[in-house]
């Protein structure tokens, strides 16, 4: 039995009623965006379960491809990123963890080691270039440590010549 097709009326609400072209164009990149845009269709299930039962050769039908609905077509496979876990020895393991959303303590703590040892060779650079210097003073702070002296006097000169600097064009 064809299920029924009434929500094929509700033209209002259904993204394709809108920008049918997407739904059956030859572009596999045009037919995922129709994919996704028929996951907030309200008509989704109806519209699955009308293509299920008929097997539509062309376009995008329930937030199937034609290809989905072939007759022994494996069920979709869930996107391959949810599958794989993440190297978490690789150095974008973190990268790859933040853009699933997960939360890995171990590479959180490896991102942790990798930004203090930036701010530590910071520190080194602007120790060893300048004997002191305000960026050096902020690694201090953000490694939770006292700034030393030549760090302290190279911020406090900074801050007074942007002091100065604000007065003379407050002044203009
Ligand atoms: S599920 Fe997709 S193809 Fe079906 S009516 Fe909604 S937008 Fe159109
Ligand atoms: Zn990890
Ligand atoms: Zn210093």
């Amino acid at each position: 039995m064809i299920p029924t097709t009434e929500w094929m009326s509700s033209a209002a609400t259904r993204p394709c009623a809108t920008n049918p072209e997407r739904w059956f164009s030859k572009s596999a990149k045009d037919r995922n965006a129709a994919v996704r845009e028929c996951r907030s269709c309200p008509v989704l299930q109806a519209c699955r379960e009308y293509a299920l039962a008929t097997r539509p050769a062309h376009g995008v039908w329930g937030g199937l491809t034609a290809r989905a609905l072939r007759p022994g077509a494996a069920p979709a496979q869930p996107k391959r990123s949810s599958k794989v876990p993440v190297d978490c020895a690789s150095p974008t393991s973190y990268e790859q963890h933040r853009r699933r959303g997960e939360s890995c303590e171990s590479c959180l703590a490896k991102r942790a080691a990798q930004v203090e040892q930036g701010r530590r060779a910071r520190l080194a650079r602007e120790h060893a270039e300048h004997g002191g210097s305000m960026s050096g003073y902020h690694a201090h702070v953000a490694l939770g440590e006292q700034p030393c002296l030549l760090c302290r006097a190279a911020n406090a000169r900074r801050l007074a010549e942007r002091r100065a600097a604000q007065r003379a064009r407050n002044a203009a």
